[in-house]
C-alpha cells in the first residue's frame, strides 16, 4: 500500500508540537469551522489557489496558461478563480513569474511524506523527538495518517497526533497502535456553545476524549 493524502505543510524543526524536535506533517480538510482556528486555509478538503495582490504585476501569463480558462481579473484588479472550472491542477502557480499565486494542498504519497520525515531522524533521537501529524483534522484522511503512523513506527519513530477527536470511534481506534501521544484540541463542554463556536452540532469529540481516556 501506498496512499495518497492531502497534505497542505511539512514543518520540519518544529518545537510545539510535541516533545522534542519535530517534523509536523499538516493534513488539509476539517469537518468544524472553528472561530479562532489558527490554520483556517486547511479547512476546506480539496487544495486552494491563494492570490497575492501586491505582487502580482498583471502580466495575466496565468490566464493564457490555465487549461480550464477559470482565471480572470475583476474590475478591481484582483485575480478571481471560478472553482467549478478549476481542476487543481496548479500550473499557474508553477509558472507565475512573481510568486502571486501558490496552490495550498497537494497530494502525497506516504512513501514521499517519509523521505522527507526521515531526514531529521538524528535530530528526533538526540532530542527526544518524532513525528507529529496535524491540520485540518488529521483523521479525516484517516488511511492514509494510520499507514504513515504505521510506517514511522517501522522506523522506530515517536508519533503524535493533534486532533480534535470529532470522527468515528474505529478511525481512532485503528491508529491506537501507533500513536505515542494524542494532543486533544477539546473545544468546550458547553453543547450550545459547542454549536455556535464549532460550526458542528454533534459533539463527539466529548465521546473520543472520554473513550481513549
Ligand atoms: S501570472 Fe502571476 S504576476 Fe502574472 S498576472 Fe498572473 S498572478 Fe499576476
Ligand atoms: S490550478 Fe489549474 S485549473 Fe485551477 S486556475 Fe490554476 S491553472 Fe487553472
Amino acid at each position: 500500500m501506498n496512499s495518497t493524502g492531502i497534505v497542505f505543510d511539512i514543518q520540519r524543526f518544529s518545537l510545539h508540537d510535541g516533545p522534542g524536535i519535530r517534523t509536523t506533517v499538516f493534513m488539509k480538510g476539517c469537518p468544524l469551522e472553528c472561530l479562532w482556528c489558527s490554520n483556517p486555509e486547511s479547512q476546506s478538503f480539496l487544495p486552494e489557489i491563494a492570490y497575492f495582490k501586491n505582487k502580482c504585476h498583471h502580466c495575466r501569463h496565468c490566464l493564457a496558461i490555465c487549461p480550464q480558462q477559470a482565471l480572470r481579473f475583476d474590475q478591481s484588479g484582483n485575480l478571481q478563480v471560478n472553482g467549478e472550472r478549476c481542476h487543481r491542477c496548479g500550473k499557474c502557480a508553477v509558472n507565475c513569474p512573481s510568486g502571486s499565486i501558490s496552490l495550498i494542498g497537494n497530494t502525497w504519497t506516504v512513501s514521499e511524506v517519509t523521505e522527507v520525515v526521515k531526514r531529521d531522524i538524528p535530530f528526533y533521537r538526540r532530542s527526544g523527538g518524532g513525528v507529529t501529524l496535524s491540520g485540518g483534522e488529521p483523521l479525516h484522511q484517516a488511511p492514509f495518517v494510520g499507514e504513515l503512523l504505521q510506517t514511522c513506527k517501522k522506523l522506530y519513530l515517536h508519533t503524535a497526533i493533534q486532533t480534535t477527536g470529532y470522527t468515528k470511534w474505529d478511525s481512532l481506534t485503528a491508529i491506537l497502535p501507533f500513536v505515542d501521544l494524542f494532543i486533544f484540541d477539546l473545544k468546550t463542554v458547553d453543547p450550545i456553545l459547542w454549536f455556535e463556536r464549532g460550526g458542528a452540532g454533534d459533539p463527539r469529540c466529548h465521546r473520543s476524549n472520554s473513550g481513549l481516556l
